[in-house]
Parts: structure tokens; sequence; C-alpha cells
């Protein structure tokens, strides 16, 4: 194994950015070990049994602040133009209607009708000013009783029994800081992100990955598990050799460790994917139920990926449970949480043993990441060990 000088686990973003960066910047030989038989992680993206392109571990929509990572990617990818919104399907007198998330203006007036949603929207602009994010906490300690109303409104119709189903919480479990922050957004803008890049993969993810990789200097094994990295006293062995270079981990610490403190909390998603004989199943992309149904939302792929294929479309249900760690289980988020936090900081200690070893990426470092964070991290990371 002499013969390379950087070993990456994973071929997410945090695993697939720092190989290219450190193959082409440092000219570094690089293997990529992957677990599953495709890269491109949680980002991965595939056409299904009807053509339709799938994400299949999730729905996946690029926006950043960050130009330097949108720069970065626009070099292996082109992007179709795309400005993600979310509704919320709730049933109303005689049948559903669809609020848009997070709430605001347009919401309002679906919900309450013009003329009411009016007068209250003209007191809440009086009152915080326009084009403004206001809190739920925030609309509560207001003195006109019609505007406190309207946070337990929002609290009840988006917010709580949505939280409830996707983190497997009872009301008074749900951290009060959290429900305090819900936003109701005083705009007619029903953009669900306001980062001045946002888009889709003109071709989708998995290309992005694939040219990242696609350098003389970088090997992928597919397929094959960070098990053949072991630990030795202070060394690590790689298929039992001393492996003195780099080691990029972006895979679960607590895994790598053979769970030895305990297992790292995390919720998983079942993916439940219909096909459809129609164009469209649905009015938005992400459609959120937040007030009844098992799942926590829909989400029709043609609608993000602005694929035309008339007279089919698929559609995938997501439900949220714990995480048992049990085999083809996959850890989606971190349940941060203090007891949480300090178990994994036992586990970090124990990676600080190994210099060599560096933690990147939402299951290494145990946090949420969006994509571009993960990006941005991965190209600091990269800078850092290139020196630059
Ligand atoms: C349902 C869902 C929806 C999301 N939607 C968005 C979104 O719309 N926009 C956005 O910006 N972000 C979104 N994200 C976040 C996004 O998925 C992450 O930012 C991204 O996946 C982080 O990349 P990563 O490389 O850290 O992790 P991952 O993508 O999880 O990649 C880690 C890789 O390491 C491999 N691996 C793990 N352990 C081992 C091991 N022991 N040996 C070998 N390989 C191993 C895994 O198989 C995986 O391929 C979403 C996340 C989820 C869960």
């Amino acid at each position: 194994m002499a013969h390379y000088d950087c070993l990456v686990i994973g071929a997410g973003f945090a695993g697939a950015v720092t190989a290219g960066e450190l193959a082409r910047r440092g000219n570094r030989r690089v293997l990529v070990l992957e677990k599953r038989d495709h890269v491109g992680g949680n980002a991965y993206d595939r056409l299904d049994a009807s053509g339709i392109l799938i994400h299949q571990y999730g729905p996946h929509i690029f926006h950043t602040s960050d130009r330097r990572v949108y720069d970065y990617l626009s070099q292996y990818t082109d992007w179709r133009d795309y400005r993600h919104e979310v509704v919320a399907s709730v049933p109303a007198p005689g049948g559903r209607m669809e609020l848009p998330v997070p709430f605001n203006l347009v919401s309002l007036e679906t919900a309450f009708g013009p003329e009411k949603a009016g007068e209250l929207a003209g007191k809440l602009i009086a009152a915080y000013g326009a084009e403004k994010k206001v809190t739920i906490l925030e609309l509560r300690s207001n003195p006109d009783p019609e505007i406190a109303a309207l946070a337990d409104y929002v609290y009840d119709h988006v917010f709580v029994r949505y939280t409830m189903k996707q983190w497997g919480q009872r009301p008074e479990e749900i951290d009060p800081n959290t429900t305090a922050r819900v936003p109701v957004f005083l705009s007619r803008d029903c953009g669900y992100f306001q980062d001045p890049w946002q888009g889709m993969p003109l071709n989708g993810y998995t290309p992005i990955f694939e040219r990242l990789l696609d350098h003389p200097n970088i090997t992928v094994e597919l397929g094959t598990d960070a098990a053949r990295l072991l630990t030795l006293g202070d060394a690590l062995l790689l298929d039992g050799e001393p492996f003195a270079g780099t080691v990029i981990f972006t895979g679960a610490l607590d895994e790598f460790f053979g769970c030895r403190f305990g297992r790292l909390p995390y919720r998983t998603l079942d993916f439940r994917f219909e096909t459809h004989a129609e164009d469209f199943y649905q009015s938005h992309a992400t459609v959120n139920y937040t007030m009844d149904e098992d799942f926590t939302r829909i989400t029709e792929f043609k609608r993000l990926t602005g694929q035309v294929l008339p007279g089919v479309t698929t559609v995938m249900k997501e439900y949220s449970r714990a995480y048992a760690g049990a085999e083809g289980e996959v850890p989606y988020y971190a349940i941060i949480a203090p007891e949480n936090n300090a178990l994994y900081a036992r586990y970090a200690a124990l990676a600080g043993r190994y210099p060599q070893l560096r933690l990147l990426g939402r299951l290494a470092e145990y946090k949420y990441y969006n994509m571009d964070a993960i990006v941005g991290r991965a190209l600091a990371l990269a800078d850092e060990l290139l020196g630059g």
C-alpha cells in the first residue's frame, strides 16, 4: 500500500472533493474506499425502471451563499435554473389546502381568505416591517391577541406534527428553542431558500462524482469497507500493513471504533417509491404532510430535475424512524443533544490519538451539513493539507 499517499474512506461530497483536490492540486496518489456499490454518498441519483431520474437517498436541492463552492462545482456540472418551493398539505373544509412553507403572506391568504389575511398582514408589517422573518416566539409575545393566535396556528398547522414525525418526539420533548425559532416570512416570496446560487445539476449529481474522481492519481474501490483500515496501538494499518499517509475518514466514527462506547443515535428514513402513469402527481417538487399521514413528505423528481418524459412520473414518500444499526439501514440525521455530543466527543478523542486521521463529513463529525457546507469544508481541508 506504500504507493498511496492518502486514503479516503467514503465517496460522498466530503470524500470525493477531498480526493479530487489532493490528486489534482497536490499530485497525491489517493485510494478511495466506498462501501456502497456506487459513488455519490447520499446525493447519488440514477434512472429508475421507468427512466425517471430519482434521488435514491432523499431529495437533494443545491443552494449556497458560498461563491467558492458554487464556482468549484460549476467546473464539474452545468446547472438547471431551479428555485425550490415547498407547500404543506393540510386538511381543510371540503378537502385539503396547500400552505407555502415557511409560512408567509401567501400562506396567510390561503388559510384565512384575502380579507382577513389583508388585515393580519397589515398589522404584522406595521409591527415588524415588510420582507422580515419573525419567529413564532416573537408573534406569541405580541399584545395583539390576533397576532399571538397566528403563532399558534402556524405551530399547529406546519410545525408540531411534522417535527414529531421527523424526530419521533412528543410535543413536550421538542426543544423549546427550536419551536421558538419557527419563522413566519412577511413576504409573498415562496422560495424555500434565499441563497444567491440555487439550482439542480443539469445531468444529475452522480456525474459530478464521476468527474471528480476521474483522475489518474485516484483509485476508487467500491463495495469495500473501512474495515480494511485498523488501529494497532498508535498506528493505522491498511490491509494489515502500517499506513503512514493521511487518512480522510468520512464514515460513522462510532462504527470505526466498533461502537465500543455505544452507538451514536441517528434517525433513519424509509423511502417508498411509486411510479404513476400521469405527467405530474402533485403541485410542487416537495409537499409536506404536516397534520396527518404517517409519512413526512412526498417528493416528485420530475419537478426537481425538469426531466421531460410524458405520461409517467415517480414520487417518493419519506418515513422517519429511529436508526438501530441493522444491516442495510442508513444513519441519516444525527440527533443533536448534549448527551449524544458528549458520546461523540469520546470517539473524537480516541480518533485524536492518530494525528494522520482526519474526520470530515456529516457522519464522521456527527453533524448535519448541507452539501455546500461539506464541499466548503472539504476544500478547506485540502487547502490545509496542501499547505495553501
Ligand atoms: C434526506 C436528506 C435530504 C438532504 N437534502 C439536502 C438538500 O436538499 N440540500 C443539501 O445541500 N443537502 C441535503 N442533504 C445533506 C447532504 O446529504 C449532505 O450534505 C451530504 O451527503 C454530506 O456528504 P458526506 O460526504 O459528508 O456524507 P455522505 O453523502 O453520507 O457520504 C458518506 C459516504 O461514506 C460511505 N461510508 C460510510 N461509512 C463507510 C465505511 N465504513 N467504509 C466505506 N465507506 C463508508 C457511505 O456509503 C457514503 O457513500 C440531505 C440529507 C438527507 C439525509
